[in-house]
């Protein structure tokens, strides 16, 4: 019976001592990727419906269903569409 239970501990521990070697499992994803804090979440980015320039959507400005990088474009409206044959 002694010998049960020093079985059950040895077993027990040689447990533990594997689990915490093997850390988390691997496949998981998170090999090979740079660890972010948690809650770090990318950047959505949106495009300035005026002139086109790209900034976070944090700090876009909201007109209706359209974005503006600033309050001078979000007076001045949505960019006028471009000619069909316009140079490039
Ligand atoms: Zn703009």
């Amino acid at each position: 019976m002694k010998f049960l239970l020093v079985l059950l501990v040895v077993g027990v521990g040689l447990w533990l001592l594997t689990a915490r070697l093997r850390g988390p499992a691997p496949g998981s994803g998170e090999a090979g990727r740079p660890r972010r804090p948690a809650g770090d979440k990318p950047v959505e980015m949106v495009a300035c419906a005026h002139c086109g320039v790209h900034l976070p959507e944090a700090d876009a400005l909201v007109e209706g269903s359209r974005l503006y990088c600033s309050d001078a474009h979000r007076r001045l409206g949505p960019a006028p569409e471009p000619p069909p044959d316009a140079p490039r």
